[in-house]
This record gives structure tokens, sequence and C-alpha cells, in this order.
């Protein structure tokens, strides 16, 4: 191809069309079953998602929720968190993470992330605990597991709870095992934009304690067990039917659809040779499912431009770090409280990452890059 050319084709951060086409079909069926047995809201097909998806991230109990972010905070609430306590979050995450603790009344205290493989720091969750601390959230970042290990020994030493955000980590596994039943509880989301999304808005809980698993499905459903009676107050956070259906069709493809996006992960790691590109490190075990593929460079705007002139539109996660957010000002965080997750916020770019990005355009944004 001619170097002045671009590509004929817009290549975004991502594009869902390819793949919601490749199981229209099958998805539709499931969606008129749902239809005919008038179960929109929870019921049989939730619970087979649910039943598959414990399976899959080989936990004991999955409970399916309306999104993540309900997810985050009735995991919050099962462990008891609630005004006076304070929960340990990176300051780089999506700012749910952070909501989480702030609707049960509790303050979120913001830790920065290594400089390398920008996840949470475990010393510095560490020097962040006090007397009021209840809980280490560590996230998933990308779709890369953080240093579980590391993060563990600090809570089990201060005895504290262990809260997974696996929201962008679906299948993604640390040393052999997956995601989501390291700590206490792992919460996903299940976002039309995420590695395993709905067909709608969608998110779930994960875990080994029945007595979790029994509290969330009480506190998703009005706090009610037996229809009527309330044991404590409770939400309508329940997982709709059609997500539920299209959920469980599309967990089946999942495997297939990470292990392509670690296959363009690994051409990107191998063949970006440009020194202005600097990729993210994967700490020991550590098996990524590359949600996003981030990257930083020195000159943000200049490399965004040069690659929207060629045709390629990368995405930004996440332009602002969480403890610099307006809604988050009466905690009083200043600008050099977290210097890592502020570079990473002011100099990332997310480049394509999708499963059903061709070989050819992956080819052309590597060479691209390097040519920048
Ligand atoms: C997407 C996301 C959430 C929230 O999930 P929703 O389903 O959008 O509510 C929480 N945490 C992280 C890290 C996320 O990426």
């Amino acid at each position: 191809m001619p170097e002045t050319l671009a590509y004929p084709k817009k290549i975004n951060c991502l594009d869902l069309k390819g793949q919601q086409q490749q199981i229209k079909a099958e998805v539709f069926a499931a969606f008129e079953q749902v239809y005919d047995n008038t179960a929109f809201s929870g019921g049989p097909f939730v619970e087979s998602f649910e039943k598959d998806f414990a399976v899959f991230t080989e936990t004991a109990h999955a409970v399916g929720v309306n999104n993540g972010t309900s997810a985050l905070h009735l995991a919050m609430l099962a462990l008891g968190i609630k005004a006076g306590d304070e929960v340990i979050v990176p300051a780089n995450t999506f700012i749910a993470t952070a909501w989480a603790v702030s609707y049960t009344g509790a303050t979120p205290v913001f830790v920065d992330c290594l400089a390398d493989t920008w996840e949470i720091d475990p010393a510095k969750a560490e020097a962040a605990i006090t007397k009021n601390t209840k809980a280490i959230v560590g996230v998933h970042l990308y779709g890369q597991p953080f240093d579980i290990d590391a993060l563990k020994a600090v809570c089990d030493k201060h005895s504290l709870f262990l809260l997974e955000d696996a929201a962008q980590a679906q299948g993604a596994r640390y040393k052999g095992k997956s995601v989501g039943g390291f700590g206490e509880m792992g919460c996903f989301s299940f976002y039309p934009g995420k590695n395993l999304g709905a067909c709608g808005e969608a998110g779930g809980i994960v875990t080994n304690n029945e007595a979790y698993a029994k509290h969330l499905q009480s506190l998703r459903n009005h706090g009610s067990v037996v229809r009527y009676y309330h044991d404590e107050v409770g939400y309508n956070m329940r997982m709709g039917g059609l997500e539920g259906a299209s959920l469980r069709i599309k967990l089946k493809y999942l495997p297939d659809w990470n292990a392509r996006r670690q296959e363009i992960a690994k051409q990107y790691q191998q063949r970006i040779t440009n020194p202005k590109i600097t990729m993210q490190v994967q700490p020991e075990g550590a098996e990524s499912v590359f949600h996003l593929f981030v990257v930083t460079t020195p000159d943000r705007d200049g490399l965004i431009q040069y690659l929207n002139s060629k045709n390629i539109f990368p995405g930004l996660h996440y332009p602002v770090p969480c403890h610099l957010q307006k809604a988050y000002t009466s905690l009083g965080y200043k600008n050099g409280d977290c210097p890592n997750s502020e570079y990473l916020a002011s100099h990332c770019l997310s480049l394509p990452m999708y499963a059903e990005l061709t070989d050819e355009e992956v080819d052309y944004v590597i060479e691209t890059l390097n040519k920048y």
C-alpha cells in the first residue's frame, strides 16, 4: 500500500458489529424462548447463565445483577461496609470502583499504581491502611490480573477483605486459575463493550462463600427471599432474562474471542518497536485477556493526531484519575498525590483491540505506529 495513503477503512478502538452479526441467529432464537416464556426478569435463563459462569470462573456461586456497578455495590454491602469505614481503591480505574464505596456511605481511599504494571501498588495500599480500613479493592485493569499474591498478603496481614473488580477481565487467569475467586467476591460487568458483554446492561458477582451468595440474592431482590417478606432494605438489581440468555450464548464463544485478543496483543508486543511507545508490564503469573491494549507515549495528542490522519482512532482509558475527579473534590486530593496514575491519565491511549480485527488491520496498525 502506498505510504501516503491512509487505510481505506476506519479502524476504531472497538467495533462490536462483527461479533454481534456472527451470533445473531443464535441469540435471536434464545430471545424468542425468553419472550415465549415471558421470563423477562431473573428466571431460568438467568439461572442457567449463573451456573455456567460459576463453572467458567471456577467458583461455587455466581449471582447475576443488572450491571457491574451494582455488582460492586452489593458486594460492598455483603461485606458490611458502611458509613465511617474506609475502602482502599486504585486511583487509576473506571470510576464505578469508587462509586460502590461511596454508595454505602464509606470513604474511598485512593492509592497509586505501580509505574510499570499500572496495577494497584501493594506497598502504597498497605501504607494507606488506618483503623477504619475494612477492605481493599484490586482491579484487573485492562483485562490483566493485578499481583494478587502481594495484595492478598497485605489484606491477610491486616485482617482486611480483598475484593476483585474483574469487570474488564472475564477469562483472565492468575497462576493458572480464573480471576474472581481469589478475594471474598469477584465483581464482573457485562456491559456490551466488555469482553463478555450482554445484549443490554448486566453484571455479576462470583464467590466461594455460600453466605455471601445468599445475601447477594436477597439484596438484589428487594431484600427478599420469600415473596413480599422483606428481611432488610434491599434493591431492585436483578438481571434481565434477555441479558441472561444472550450472555449464556456468548460465554461459549468467549474463550475463542479471548484467544484472538491474546494473539493480537502478542503481535503488538512483539512487532511495535517504536521506542516512543511504552506497554503495560504483566505481573508474574498474570494471563491478560486484553480487554484494552493501552500504551503510553510522551506526546499523546501528537500521536492521536497522526493516527487519526491514518484512519486509526484509538480510545482513552481514562483521561482523569479518580482522585482528581470533580465528584471527589471534597476528599481533598491534589495533583501529585498519585503521580503514576496521573502520568498514565495524561499519556495513555488504547490501540484497536477486538477479536474481529483482521490480520491485515493489525499489520496496518503496527506499521503505522512504527513509522511515527
Ligand atoms: C465497566 C466497569 C465497571 C462498571 O460496570 P458497569 O456494568 O458499566 O456498571 C466497574 N469497574 C470497572 C473496572 C469497569 O471497567
